[in-house]
């Protein structure tokens, strides 16, 4: 069954849900077993730091390592520009989910749809069509391995503690994607399964084929 949702959806996530019940539907028919992998947001709030405090150190320990700081002035508009900087970064993290998802999803890029939980103010990125697992996980990481990690490594670089504070925070919204792909990786690989992203939770649901026998197409 499905579980209820613990928030009002939006218009659009409810289209999406009662699509993906007719989808699931459909799924257990041809012999499919339906595994959702979700995480609760709250929880995921807190857990995203503990996640993601590892990869935080070491970036910082590599940064000042090779950029020792003395005295540190940020003046207001610096601060201005950071935060602007931020949301550019935001959105562009969700336009690279989109992206490496939609190269690879079978309808391209009408497959993806992107919107706002405007409850928790989450910006968010989906898509409609099942991936193979390797192809689900790339793009649930790469927003968090290019603005993340490779703005880390270009701060450091460069020497700029203002871009690095903007990495780190990057690396740190990556949290969630982090958890997600944690939880599939531990979850035992089958066979010819699917791989969904969940209509409106954070996170995803496996198709995997029952008795480990692949469905014919
Ligand atoms: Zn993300």
């Amino acid at each position: 069954m499905e579980q209820q949702p613990g928030r009002k959806l939006s218009r659009r996530e409810q289209a999406r849900l009662e699509d993906f019940q007719r989808l699931s539907g459909q799924m257990r028919q041809q012999g499919y077993r339906r595994v959702d992998l979700v995480v609760d947001v709250v929880q995921a709030n807190v857990m995203a730091v503990v996640v993601m405090l590892p990869f935080l150190a070491a970036a910082a320990v590599l940064f000042f390592a090779l950029n020792p700081v003395g005295e540190v002035y940020i003046p207001f508009s610096g601060m201005a520009l950071w935060l602007l900087a931020f949301l550019v970064l935001v959105v562009l993290h969700e336009a690279i989910h989109g992206l490496t998802w939609g190269l690879m999803a079978p309808h391209g890029f009408k497959a993806i749809a992107f919107g706002v939980i405007w409850q928790m103010l989450t910006p968010y990125c989906t898509c409609n069509d099942g991936l193979k697992r390797w192809q689900y996980l790339l793009g649930g990481l790469m927003p968090t391995l290019i603005l993340g990690f490779g703005l880390a490594g270009l701060a450091t670089a460069q020497g700029s503690l203002w871009l690095f504070s903007l990495a780190e925070v990057m690396i740190l919204g990556g949290g969630g994607d982090f958890l997600v792909v944690f939880k599939m990786l531990r979850h035992p690989q089958k066979d010819g399964a699917v791989y969904y992203d969940h209509p409106y939770e954070c996170g995803m649901v496996v198709f995997e084929p029952e008795n480990g026998n692949v469905p014919a197409a």
